[in-house]
């Protein structure tokens, strides 16, 4: 039979000595003892005998990795229990001689189980052959088998990771993440989806969407959690540019319609709470046919550019300017009452009147109408909406190139 390593606990150097190992011996049992100072110092799957006084609670994770025989100073069967769930493989008292006989079973069971491995063999080039990176764990959090591309992924080698828990492969903030998941999964069964970051050794942090499921024993138990990584980073963001994209006007690169409707509603619901003055103010481009007719579309699109590009530098940093139709904008004022945004108003207007743009080489004068609102939570925002597009075409009827209010 092949000679068959013993690993042991310090309180157990005399005990084995003396008992244990004369009495394999005259079974003819061939084994080879090695002491240890802690579980860790083992391999995963091997043979460990430990003394109860030599466990620490940090070895306890590591009691399933193991094929692990506690030796308590007296048999408890409640004791014994215990030590089971906590991973353990079986518990003996010193003084019981049934010990030499499990010893022998277990280590010719060992023999045999090694060389009928074909099962897990197949299933294993099966997982090696998926691209995306599969692990899967015993109901004490133990790393029980993974593919290559998880070996590859996180840059550790099977046996690294095989016999571990999380906390031994990731950084300690995210393997609580997946340590809690973990927990949940196993507590509520079924099946499990959820996105956390995890560190790949050669492509940096990524963004990952979890996809677990329990399985269970023959009698229904929960004994682990199989696990798939897909990699979602570049679809989370492609997805983060086609939302942008979406609420971004390609031409002048400031917010659209959408954006706006989005913005003012959120500030609306803010406004509501925080009470903070909130204004509304829309501008339309006077005349602006006439730009179109002397420069043609391409030369009315230039000049969009340019009033979009006028119009942020001249706003402040809490107010933003939205391009929600042909030449009309909408600039939403917070911490801005009435009075603070008709001066702004009004200061625009005057500014671009006075400012003159080039295009095609031919220096061009433009001028705004504007409508001005100071939002009230009390009010429907849609209500504000319709009248602050009156007080614009008001401000047109007046004669263009100036400001009108309006009030809910
Ligand atoms: P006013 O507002 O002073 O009454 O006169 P206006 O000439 O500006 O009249 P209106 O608002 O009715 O016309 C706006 C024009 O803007 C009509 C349309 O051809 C033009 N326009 C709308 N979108 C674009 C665009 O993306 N590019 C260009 N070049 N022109 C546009
Ligand atoms: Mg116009
Ligand atoms: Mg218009």
């Amino acid at each position: 039979m092949t000679p068959s390593i013993l690993y042991f606990s310090p309180q157990l150097a005399s005990w084995k000595a003396q008992l244990v190992e004369t009495q394999l011996l005259s079974y003819g049992q061939t084994v080879e003892w090695q002491a240890i100072q802690g579980i860790d110092q083992s391999p995963v799957t091997s043979l460990v005998l430990l003394a109860e006084s030599d466990i620490s609670a940090q070895d306890w994770p590591m009691l399933s990795s193991r094929r692990t025989i506690i030796i308590l100073e007296e048999w408890n069967l409640d004791r014994s229990i215990e030590w089971i769930k906590k991973g353990a493989t079986n518990c003996f008292a010193y003084n019981d001689n049934h010990l030499i006989s499990w010893l022998i079973s277990e280590l010719s069971k060992f023999a045999l189980t090694r060389s009928n491995r074909t099962e897990d063999d197949i299933l294993q080039v099966i997982i090696d052959a998926i691209p995306a990176p599969i692990f899967f764990k015993d109901q004490l959090h133990i790393y029980r088998g993974c593919n290559a591309a998880f070996c590859e992924s996180i840059g550790r080698s099977r046996n690294q990771i095989i016999g571990h828990s999380v906390y031994d492969i990731a950084p300690k903030h995210l393997a609580d993440k997946y340590y809690e998941a973990d927990c949940k999964l196993l507590a509520q069964g079924g099946t499990q989806r959820y996105e956390a970051p995890v560190q790949f050794c050669n492509a940096g942090l990524r963004e990952i969407e979890f996809n677990k499921a329990v399985f269970t024993k023959a009698n229904g138990q929960i004994a682990g959690q199989v696990g798939v990584m897909l990699d979602i980073t570049e679809r989370n963001q492609l997805m983060h540019k086609l939302e942008k994209a979406t609420r971004t006007d390609p031409l002048t690169g400031i917010g659209n319609r959408r954006e706006f409707n989005i913005v003012i509603h959120e500030e609306f619901d803010n406004h509501e709470k925080s009470k903070q003055k909130l204004s509304l103010m829309t501008l339309d481009v006077d005349f602006f046919k006439k730009i179109n007719d002397k420069f043609g579309h391409g030369g009315g699109d230039q000049a969009l550019q340019l009033i979009a590009n006028w119009l942020q530098n001249q706003l402040r940093g809490s107010d933003n300017v939205f391009r929600v139709g042909g030449e009309e904008f909408y600039v939403l004022m917070r911490n801005t009452d009435m009075e603070a945004a008709l001066k702004m108003a009004e200061s625009l207007c005057k500014g671009m009147s006075t400012h003159s743009f080039t295009i095609n080489q031919q220096e061009v004068r433009i001028t705004l109408s504007a409508g001005v609102i100071e939002l009230d939570p009390s009010s429907a925002l849609e209500n504000a909406l319709e009248m602050v597009d009156k007080a614009l075409y008001e401000a047109k009827s007046n004669g263009r190139n100036c400001v009108c209010p309006a009030f809910l």
